[in-house]
């Protein structure tokens, strides 16, 4: 087996020291969560939510798939959804991607892979929505990055058409859906600036009333 003695080591010392900036840390937490913000993100080892927007625990709500990917049928996902939502009333739900996704190039290829290429064909459809654009593009590197933010786009309108949260906005509810991506190469964010905040913002053809 292999030893894994040293991540129960980092364990430790990371308990300790945020013990010692704050003795009550753990008890609080333990009492409460109550985030502001639900990230949405990919699954890539390279992208860990909480370290690179600087929040601690408590603080960020999160789910990761590969590719960052929203589905009207993803029960995971959907119940992630509507527990921040309904429950923890957050404030602000970020779909983040990120350069360089795996999930997107491969997408971008036929490479049979096994059971994921079931889940990386809705990122196929989004190429496909999108294909003028992108082949119109000088190179594969800026074909796949377009890629990562037409997806993030694509999945921000997605949370934004789900019944969470049109009905959280039909109630007054303030909650905001944001697309943002990540670099891997600089550790920078960028925001898309797609975000929705309401139902006059959706296409109608996805409104329920
Ligand atoms: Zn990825």
């Amino acid at each position: 087996m292999t030893d894994l003695n040293h991540l129960f080591a980092n364990n430790r010392l990371w308990a300790r020291r945020i013990k010692e900036s704050d003795p009550d840390f753990f008890t609080k937490l333990s009492h409460l969560q109550a985030p502001e913000y639900l990230w949405i993100g990919c699954s890539d080892s390279r992208v860990p939510a909480n370290e690179i927007v600087k929040l601690l625990p408590g603080e960020l709500f999160v789910h990761r798939n590969v590719g960052n990917i929203v589905l009207h049928t993803d029960l995971n996902c959907l119940s992630v959804l509507q527990y921040a939502v309904d429950v923890l009333k957050v404030k602000h739900i970020i779909v983040c991607g990120h350069y360089g996704c795996g999930g997107i190039k491969a997408a971008l290829h036929n490479k049979e892979l096994g059971l994921i290429d079931t889940w990386i064909r809705n990122i196929k459809d989004i190429y496909l929505k999108n294909r003028d654009e992108i082949n119109g593009l000088p190179d594969e590197q800026a074909r796949q990055d377009r890629l990562c933010e037409l997806n993030v786009m694509s999945q921000v309108a997605n949370v934004s058409h789900s019944n969470i949260l049109q009905d959280a906005w039909k109630r007054q509810q303030d909650v905001t859906v944001h697309g943002w991506i990540y670099s891997i190469d600089d550790g920078i964010l960028e925001d898309l600036k797609v975000d929705c905040s309401g139902l006059e913002q959706l296409e109608d053809i996805y409104r329920l009333r």
